[in-house]
Formats: C-alpha cells, structure tokens, sequence
C-alpha cells in the first residue's frame, strides 16, 4: 500500500517566492500520477517536497495516512529519478544498482538478488559490467530506473526523466515506464512539461500554473472538459484555437457574434443556463483543430457553422496537413486528413461543428459548461 495525500500544501522560498501554492493532490495506491505545467509552475517543487528535499511551508503530506513532513528523505521510503540521471561515473552499472543498497546495509545475497531482477525488468543484463560512459542515454536512464527499482519502495518519483533522450528514443521509454508501472504494481509520480507524455502515461494529471492546481483529471477529461482556457490550449497539439466574441441575446434566444462580426451563430441549448445565470457576455469561443474541417460543396449539416479565414500556411505532414489561417485578428490551426489542395493567401470556407465548440468566460477564463 502506498497512499499518498498532499494537503493544502505550499512552498515559499527564502526570497519570498510562492513557488506552491495551496496544493492539494490525492494519490491512490498503484495510481500513476503526472504532474504536468510550463516551466516554473512548480512541479519540480512538489515534487521534492514529496522526496523530502525541500522543507514544506504550509500544509501536510501523507503517505499511507501518516505525516511525514518531518521524516528525512531517506526514512521516507520513496525513490527518485532525475532528470540527469545521477549515475557513478566511475562504478559499474551493477556497482551503482548496489550503492544505495550498500548504504542501507543489504546483505550480498540480497543486492544481487534485487539487481539481476532489476536487469531483468529492464533488460540490462548484458551491461552490468560496464561503466555509464559506455552506454547509451536511454540505457543510462535505464539504470537510473533500476537504481529506484532495487531499492522496492513504496513511491516512485520521476522528475522530467526523458527529457534528455531524442524524440524516438523517449517514445519507447515512454511505453517502457508505463509497462514498468504495471509489472511493479508502484504508486508513481511523474513530473514532465510535455503534455503528450502527460496524457500518454497518467492515470490522472494534474496540471499546474503559478503555483496553483489548475485541473486533476483523466487525460480524456483534460482533453474534453478542460475547467478553463489555461487547461484547454496547454493539454493537446496543435493547440485549441480561440476566437474573441460576445454572447448576445434576442428574442430569448442566445447568439454568439465574434468580436469583427465576421461569425455569427445561434448557440447549442447546453449552454443557456450557465451564461443566463452568471451574465456572461464576452467570451473566448473555443475549437481544436481537428474539429474544424473545409467545406466541401453541400457538405454542410444543420450543427455547423462557416468560418470563413484566410490560408497563410499549409504544411503536409504525409498522413494529415495543418492549415494556419487568420480569422479577424486570430491564428487559426486546423487539422485534415491526408493531402489538402489548398493556395496561400486564398480564402477558405471551413466548417465548424457545433457539438465541439467550448466558451470560455473573458473575464475569469473559466469553461462555461463547467460553471
Ligand atoms: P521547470 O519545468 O522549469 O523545472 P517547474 O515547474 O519544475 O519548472 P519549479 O522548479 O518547481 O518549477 O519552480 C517553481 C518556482 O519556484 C519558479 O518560479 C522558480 O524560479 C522558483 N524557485 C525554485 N527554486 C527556488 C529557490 N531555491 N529559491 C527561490 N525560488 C525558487
């Protein structure tokens, strides 16, 4: 069992900084947790309050119900993987699997038992006998990983341990973490500022600003029902596109007009009792790239809208294309399948489905639906 409850917690630094901000996170035990958010958002922080390697301002935390704000970080039985890896230099890999184990005074029998088992999850048999320099950065980071795995604790922590590996190389450890999870059954939580490993490894995320938990949810959620407009254009790629506008009401029906009067539409009944009940009238019309599409002749149903803008930029990825076009004085990103015949500069009629939209409120940023 390996719970863990952060409680209202903060962290102000020496110079004043609230690096954290009343945070407040409950980990299930097995769960794999992502903390997700731009640089400085505080992740890292968290997360080393969680090890014990920074002292904790205000709040509590809790592992498996029990305080341990004042537990030093080698009583905690948590392990951690940093970004840089920390290996030895100068000792093998099986010497730097062992070392903490050594500390902790294992006996023989036991370290090599823990290590060949760690080797074998990981397949580092091979390069037990090796020195770090010898090997390659996902084989390093492997180590790094087994240096946690012998050590058997409760929680995992993982502090961007990707982020130094090329692109081909982190999507295999990706899966690699993720199958790791699953075979070791471990309470983890991850820290990374790239939204795609977010939403691929997490059983839930939570995503952070200033300080501040901004949204704890499932990756699906996040995607679909992001709580305000700093959740809805962080989680995705291309980004959800924006669009400034009012909502106006006239002969009790609601419409949505952008701010040049270039758009204007009826909008979905779903959304007429949180706008009536809070007065919203200026609003960010929200729509993921995908869910935009370019009209064809009469391809246009009943819940969609034309948006018509103009093409600055098509790239052709192969399976699909984006198009970067403006609408009044916004970038707009679009997503199709396959090839788009398209010119620069001409304009374009897309549509719009209404289903897909979301508005978010100008003033606190918050998803209307949500309220
Ligand atoms: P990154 O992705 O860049 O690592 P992060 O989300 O992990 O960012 P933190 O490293 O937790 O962010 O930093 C949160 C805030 O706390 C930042 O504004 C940072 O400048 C500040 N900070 C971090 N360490 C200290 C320190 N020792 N003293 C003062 N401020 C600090």
């Amino acid at each position: 069992m390996a719970e863990v409850i952060l409680k209202n917690v903060s962290k102000i630094y020496d110079d004043n900084t609230k690096a954290v901000d009343n945070v407040t996170i409950n980990i299930k035990d097995k769960e794999f947790v992502v903390l997700v958010g731009p640089s400085g958002c505080g992740k890292t922080t968290t997360l080393r309050m969680l090890a014990g390697l920074e002292d904790i301002s205000e709040g509590e935390i809790l592992i498996d119900g029990k305080i341990i704000n004042d537990l030093p970080p080698k009583d905690r039985d948590i392990a951690m993987v940093f970004q840089n890896y920390a290996l030895y230099p100068h000792m093998t890999v099986y010497e730097n699997l062992a070392f903490g184990l050594k500390l902790r005074k294992f006996d023989k029998m036991e370290i090599e038992k823990r290590i060949n088992e760690a080797a074998r999850i990981l397949g580092l048999e091979k390069y037990l006998n090796r020195k770090p320099k010898a090997l390659s950065g996902g084989q390093r980071q492997r180590v790094a990983v087994g240096r946690a795995i012998v050590r058997n604790p409760k929680v995992f922590l993982f502090d961007e341990p990707l982020s130094n590996l090329d692109a081909k190389l982190r999507v295999q450890m990706r899966s690699e973490i993720s199958r790791l999870h699953k075979e070791l059954g471990a309470t983890i939580v991850y820290v990374t500022h790239d939204q795609v490993e977010a939403m691929t490894m997490g059983d839930k995320i939570v995503v952070m600003k200033d300080g501040r938990v901004q949204q704890i949810d499932t990756p699906l959620n996040l995607y679909n029902k992001p709580v305000n407009k700093f959740v809805a254009e962080f989680i995705g790629s291309p980004s959800m596109n924006f669009i400034r506008g009012e909502i106006l009401v006239e002969n009790a029906q609601l419409f949505f007009q952008s701010a040049l009067k270039n758009l204007t539409f009826l909008i979905p009944d779903r959304f007429k009792t949180p706008v009536i009940k809070h007065s919203i009238q200026q609003v960010w019309l929200g729509i993921r790239p995908e869910d935009i599409h370019l009209k064809t002749e009469n391809s246009q149903t009943d819940n969609q809208v034309i948006l018509e803008s103009k093409i600055q930029l098509i790239e052709p990825l192969g399976n699909q294309t984006l198009v970067y076009s403006t609408f009044e004085d916004q970038q707009i990103i679009s997503e199709h399948r396959g090839f788009l015949s398209s010119r620069k500069d001409a304009t374009e009629q897309f549509l719009i489905d209404k289903n897909k939209i979301h508005f978010f409120d100008q003033e606190t940023e918050l998803r209307i639906e949500t309220l």
